[in-house]
């Protein structure tokens, strides 16, 4: 998904089409809008920590994956004072397996920050919640929009899609951002006078949902589109075709080795390094991760333990993609004898206890390898 960006709303010359959108698209949105777990029912006001959480857990990541974790931290921490209460490896287990990592420890930052500055109270502003840790720009107007009704509209891929044809912008992506921030931003409804709402939250969570729901990336549902006699991208038959994208530049393969060493029922595990890729999380003994490494160079990072002296290589390698590379690895097993020490800086875990250390996705698929037949 592409990074997300936000622009507030500018004020626009008053054409029938432009009123009409924005209405339309409310319509739409209070007929067909999703059920969600983060999500207020009609006429209940928006928890701007079940909000908060929903974001940040949805970056990089689907409404399906993250149900399910959203629903394990609402229970354990029902309020943002209470995860800031938390300690970070708590977090970072519960968040294990929803990928991208440096979140987590955002999450958790912000949390902190916002129980012990701000009385367990999220600021209410874009600007304010900016200045928290883990909330861009994008986020920041999401959570103003949704929790607090301010007049802002956050765009995210969805929403650039659905715009993006709406109004056939021919420019590509990354650099059409601007233009579809604008454009998005006209589908915000008129301010109203007195003291109704903007629905500003509304108008961003609806184009949220048409964009998952309707404009799909592929055949889109056009004909239960609100948009459908309005739609240039539907008008020219060229749906399929946007948003222009520029042609995406993938990372160099890098290459390296995992060691699975087991003593009994216990597996051999450490914590990476608090900072970079997969900060804190835990992990089997490796090699570093270069491109075009060399397998024998590789395995000369093996770690050392009394008595080991073979390792046994798995057929196979195991292959994981980052946002900036994929990855390739080579497995090794060995198993030693009971009593063992850990070489320093690592550690002895009962394989039946590993659901409850942070593994990250490409850890699981290395122990699910090494422990594969
Ligand atoms: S008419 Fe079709 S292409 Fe246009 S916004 Fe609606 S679903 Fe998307």
């Amino acid at each position: 998904m592409s990074p997300k960006v936000a622009l507030k709303a500018k004020s626009e010359p008053v054409e029938p089409k432009r009123l009409a959108r924005p209405l339309a698209l409310l319509a739409w949105y209070d007929r067909h809008r999703r059920r969600l777990p983060w999500r207020a029912a009609p006429g209940e006001t928006a928890d701007p920590y079940r909000v908060w959480l929903s974001e940040i857990m949805l970056q990089q990541t689907t409404v399906k994956a993250v149900g399910p974790y959203f629903e394990k931290f609402v229970v354990r921490w029902p309020d943002v004072t209470a995860l800031g209460r938390a300690s970070l490896d708590d977090v970072l287990r519960m968040w294990a397996g929803l990928g991208y990592y440096s979140r987590a420890r955002n999450l958790y930052a912000c949390a902190v920050a916002v129980a012990r500055e701000h009385g367990g109270v999220f600021p209410d502003t874009e600007d304010g919640l900016r200045a928290l840790p883990g909330i861009g720009p994008y986020t920041a107007a999401a959570i103003a929009a949704i929790a607090f009704d301010r007049r802002t509209m956050p765009v995210d891929g969805n929403i650039e899609r659905v715009v993006s044809r709406l109004f056939a912008v021919e420019e590509e992506l990354p650099q059409a951002k601007p233009k579809i921030q604008q454009l998005a931003a006209m589908l915000l409804a008129d301010s109203r006078a007195g003291d109704e709402k903007s629905r500003a939250g509304d108008s961003a969570q609806a184009l949220m949902d048409l964009g998952a729901s309707i404009c799909t990336p592929k055949k889109p549902a056009c004909s239960l589109c609100p948009f459908t006699d309005d739609c240039v991208a539907r008008t020219q038959g060229t749906q399929d075709t946007f948003p222009r994208k520029a042609p995406k530049k993938s990372g160099t393969l890098r290459q390296g080795a995992a060691f699975v060493v087991t003593r009994g029922d216990e597996l051999l595990v450490r914590t990476r390094p608090e900072k970079g890729l997969l900060g804190g999380m835990t992990e089997v003994p490796g090699s570093d991760w270069r491109a075009g490494q060399d397998d024998k160079l590789a395995k000369l990072q093996a770690p050392a333990l009394k008595g080991l002296s073979r390792w046994q290589r798995k057929l196979g390698v195991v292959t994981h993609v980052f946002t900036h590379f994929p990855l390739e690895l080579v497995v090794y097993t060995a198993r030693v004898e009971a009593g063992t020490r850990a070489p320093d800086g690592m550690r002895w875990v009962p394989v039946a206890t590993l659901a409850d250390e942070a593994l990250p996705n490409v850890m699981r698929k290395v122990i699910a390898h090494a422990l594969d037949g």
